[in-house]
């Protein structure tokens, strides 16, 4: 079981690279980046931030047929995370994948790695009230799965695997920090660059056709394009951990309690002594027994009760909300973190960044195969009207949650609770609910 608790309070090519890829004949030539005489390559694409927003985002388009002839650059601040071997225990840091992220990471291979990996699917959530009864159930009879319960260095590993298969069109320039961006104007002058200019701490100057800013909440692309960011604090803290349970259990429900205090939630984990064969038995059971008594399924079940904490391995993640006012500029979009940011309560912030993902890239390759400009407006404004107009109200939603739930005064239970009844009884608008979450 993981559990998150809130309580109050190729860059450049060396020389030597250069030489050896000569070596190989014309039709590579391609792959080198261009250079203008006194600057550095140019790049069809770089995205600036290499966590799992902006990696996949790379390997999404170093493995689209219409990107074959780009030259992509993926830049991160920190060090490559290669995992040779799964460890044993847990991370504690883990992500509710929705159906619609998983079906991003499949487009490209990256789920296929997840699954031989390690990963939980789960197929009920349990949502209740502590101030109240009031409670609500998000079930798949029908044996989909709602979501799963994926470690953030599983996803990583994948994904780092990914871009390993495609390193002869996407580079990727670990421990290579972007410290400033210089934009181009947008009525070209010719004797100034129509490029993005990139430059690394190392003194290191790129340029690029298209940046995407994937560098998290604190996002310098989007401080160095002057884009308003809306932000406040929660003034909560996120607590993860991972438990070991008292009990065997089916260990397939996701469970959330809402408490003044800030939200808890268990999310499951491993299934040890289970067999793939009774689980789909059991759930095949269960849901000829939900045909013949529809409401005999929907029962309060107990969560689990927890013997004991793994040792180090709790964490503390400070909450807050942001929003960027715009996702894009002439030759640059936002995507991820560094474009919204929200309270994890619902399990969305890295599925919203995987939705930019899918957007942008789907909007990149017709430009491609149009042989349009990647930097232009055009298209890029059309990612940003259908990413804004989903992301801002589930960011609402979440908002509005998490503001109902900090309270106890009684008109304010009272209502939630009646809320939360009522949409429990209409199963349709619960499928919409859980069909909105898992894209
Ligand atoms: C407790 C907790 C639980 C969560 N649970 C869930 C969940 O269940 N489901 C879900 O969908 N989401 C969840 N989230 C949210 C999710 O973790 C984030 O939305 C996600 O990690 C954001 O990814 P990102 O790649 O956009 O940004 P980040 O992970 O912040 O990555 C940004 C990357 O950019 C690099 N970088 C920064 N600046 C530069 C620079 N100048 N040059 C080069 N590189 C740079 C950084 O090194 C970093 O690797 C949770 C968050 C928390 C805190």
């Amino acid at each position: 079981m993981a559990v998150w608790v809130s309580a109050g309070g190729c860059g450049l090519l060396s020389p030597i690279r250069g030489r050896l890829r000569a070596g190989r004949a014309a039709v590579l030539a391609w792959r080198v980046p261009l250079r203008a005489a006194g600057t550095g390559p140019v790049y069809d694409v770089v995205v600036s931030g290499g966590g799992m927003v902006g990696s996949a985002m790379a390997a999404a388009l170093g493995h689209d047929v219409h990107f074959h002839e780009k030259k992509i650059l993926l830049l991160e601040a920190g060090p490559r995370k290669v995992s040779g071997r799964l460890p044993e225990n847990y991370s504690n840091r883990v992500s509710s994948i929705s159906p619609g992220s998983a079906t991003l990471l499949s487009s490209f291979g990256a789920w296929d790695h997840v699954c031989s990996l390690r990963f939980k699917p789960f197929r009920r959530m349990q949502v209740w009230d502590a101030c109240s009864e009031a409670m609500i159930i998000f079930d798949k009879n029908n044996l989909e799965d709602m979501g799963y319960v994926v470690e953030n260095d599983v996803i990583m590993s994948a994904l780092t695997k990914q871009l390993d298969a495609v390193s002869d069109r996407v580079e990727v320039l670990y421990r290579s920090r972007a410290v400033g961006y210089t934009w181009p104007l947008t009525c070209h002058l010719s004797d100034t660059s129509p490029w993005v200019k990139i430059d690394l701490a190392d003194g290191r100057r790129l340029e690029t056709k298209l940046l995407i800013g994937a560098d998290g909440q604190n996002s310098m692309v989007r401080k160095a394009a002057g884009i308003q960011n809306i932000h406040y604090p929660y003034d909560q803290s996120a607590v993860v951990a991972t438990l070991h349970l008292s009990e065997a259990t089916d260990n397939n429900v996701a469970w959330q309690r809402f408490l003044p205090s800030g939200p808890i939630a268990l999310l499951p984990w491993s299934n040890l002594h289970h067999s793939d064969f009774i689980d789909t038995a059991g759930s095949v059971f269960r849901s000829a027994i939900s045909l013949l008594m529809p409401s005999g399924t929907a029962a309060r079940q107990l969560p689990p009760s927890i013997a004991r904490v793994e040792p180090k391995s709790r964490a503390v993640f400070p909450l807050g909300m942001g929003h960027a006012t715009e996702y894009v500029r002439h030759r640059m979009a936002l995507i991820g973190d560094a474009a919204h940011r929200v309270h994890p309560l619902a399990g969305q912030g890295v599925n919203m960044g995987f939705g930019d993902i899918a957007c942008l890239a789907h909007h990149l390759s017709t430009a491609a195969f149009n042989g349009k400009d990647l930097g232009s407006l055009k298209h890029l404004l059309q990612f940003e009207t259908e990413r804004q107009r989903h992301n801002l109200s589930l960011m609402a939603a979440i908002d509005l949650l998490k503001r109902l739930y900090s309270t106890n005064v009684a008109p304010f239970v009272l209502l939630r609770t009646w809320g939360l009844q009522t949409t429990n009884a209409l199963s349709p608008v619960k499928e919409q609910i859980m069909s909105f979450a898992s894209k």
